[in-house]
């Protein structure tokens, strides 16, 4: 049986969904202000292995909701800066987290709500009114506050202490005329300049905390929620708030399991925009690293370790990764009849192995090391010559299901399979060789052809039009 480990109770718990063996999980999305870095995706791609994990070596049905935030101080400066109205400049910023997002082999969850959808900015309101009613607020100036003296559980999530709560060292920035240091806005009065809604508060926008509450409840249904996933720096304040608001406004509990990320590190920082330490997917493809690459970096360390970002790191992990693809490539070309039944065995074991180091919180990298004895230990039965056909296909199998989980193996294949020039723009460049030939324009067609052809891409005319073809 898998075992999570809860930040709420600080411990490794057994997990099992509540209702109907459906996991019903939420997970803080981006800020869409700029492109996501591989920190961020460090979280991204835990969380994609857990929801895997429930899929894939669990059985459960999952309900995933993974929102943008799409409206904050960041992206409304961004917006403001760019000169284009808000909606459109968040919509670049997603554009680019779903390509991210594919390449590096995250699955696609079930909700992905931006917070300025109109239903969700609805839920908000809704929400902020219920808390309202049960005297968890405060006006002061048109914003609304959350009271944290009114909430009696506040600082669980976070284990705040006396000290921590007094010194106050950790309160949200731009907010002011609050009672108490330590309470948060939920409302906020709009700006000259600034987008601004009125779903009974009042003319403003949604503090990010209220965003996360509302939607979730919206699109996961009746609390609790199953997990709440992050980075390990949304415990405090946003994950704390978050449950403030959610139990203050249904007296239910919010969610049963709290799932954090530990961060991606550079030399020992954390990797932050605002540190100016980050690389983004397309910098490190730009270095020649191929994101199932990047991936497998992510996922090769336990999600509640630090992990320390470098470049021999990242050639380790094409390397390891390598081993694997090559070794599945030696398996299909094993011909011998027969059986031996200690490749049974041997992959018996490694599938055990596997199980219960995902079983066992996640533990990825004694999952990979299961997989790796399984390699090791095949790969030496193929020099002795005791591996047939039949065992071959059965330790492909093998490992078929761990990519399943792991999602590395067949994103490395899908990156070989892909023509070295995007679709779109070999059919576009079709498209600008037909017309400068309608034109008797030859040169001009000519030159459009040595180009691909020197991308490695052919292209062949016949009646019907024109095919292309990789080299
Ligand atoms: P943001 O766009 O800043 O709201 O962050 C999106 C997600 O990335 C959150 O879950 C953060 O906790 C997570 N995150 C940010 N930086 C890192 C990092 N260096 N390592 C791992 N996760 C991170
Ligand atoms: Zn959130």
């Amino acid at each position: 049986m898998l075992r999570l480990y809860n930040t709420l109770t600080r411990r490794e718990e057994p997990f099992a969904p509540i209702r109907d063996d459906t996991v019903r999980m939420y997970a803080c999305g981006p800020t869409v202000y700029a492109r996501a870095h591989i920190g961020n995706f460090r979280t991204f791609v835990c969380v994609d292995v857990l929801r895997r994990t429930l899929k894939y070596l669990c059985g459960y049905a999952v309900l995933e909701a993974v929102n943008y935030t799409d409206v904050d101080d960041k992206t409304i400066a961004g917006s403001q800066e760019a000169g284009v109205p808000l909606r459109d400049y968040t919509e670049r910023w997603i554009a680019a987290f779903r390509e991210d997002s594919a390449r590096l082999g995250l699955e696609t969850p079930e909700q992905m709500p931006r917070a300025t959808d109109e239903p969700n900015l609805r839920a908000m309101g809704e929400m902020i009114l219920a808390l309202e009613r049960h005297g968890h607020t405060y006006r002061r100036d048109g914003s609304v506050y959350f009271r944290i003296s009114t909430l009696p559980g506040y600082g669980r999530l976070a284990r705040l202490d006396r000290e921590g709560m007094r010194d106050g060292a950790r309160v949200d920035v731009d907010e002011y005329s609050k009672e108490d240091p330590r309470d948060f806005v939920i409302w906020k009065a709009s700006r000259p300049g600034e987008p601004s809604w009125d779903y009974g508060s009042g003319p403003g926008r949604p503090g990010w905390h209220i965003e996360c509450s509302a939607m979730a409840l919206r699109l996961l249904g009746e609390p609790p929620i199953d997990i709440h996933a992050g980075g390990v720096d949304l415990i405090f304040p946003h994950h704390e708030n978050e449950i403030a608001q959610s139990e203050g406004a249904t007296k239910l509990e919010f969610s049963r399991v709290w799932f954090h990320v530990e961060h991606l590190f550079v030399e020992h920082e954390k990797m932050s925009k605002s540190l100016g330490n980050t690389f983004t997917l397309p910098e490190i493809a730009a270095r020649g690293h191929r994101p199932s690459a990047v991936r497998y970096l992510l996922l090769s360390s336990h999600y509640r370790k630090p992990l320390n970002f470098t470049w021999a790191g990242m050639d380790q992990a094409d390397q390891s990764l390598r081993r694997i693809v090559d070794f599945e490539d030696r398996l299909a070309v094993v011909t011998a009849e027969g059986q031996f039944p200690r490749i049974q065995a041997l992959v018996n074991e490694a599938q055990l192995a596997f199980r219960s180091a995902l079983e066992s919180d996640l533990n990825t990298a004694a999952a990979l090391a299961a997989v790796f004895d399984l390699v090791r230990d095949v790969n030496a039965a193929i020099d002795a010559r005791q591996v047939s056909a039949s065992d071959a296909a059965l330790v492909r199998g093998a490992l078929h299901g761990f990519d399943r989980v792991l999602g590395v193996v067949g994103l490395r294949r899908a990156e070989d399979a892909q023509p070295p020039v995007p679709i779109e723009e070999i059919e576009h460049l079709i498209a600008e060789r037909k017309a400068a030939r309608q034109r008797r324009d030859f040169g001009a067609a000519d030159r459009i052809r040595e180009a691909l052809a020197e991308r490695g891409i052919l292209l062949e005319d016949s009646a019907g039009g024109t095919r292309w073809k990789k080299k």
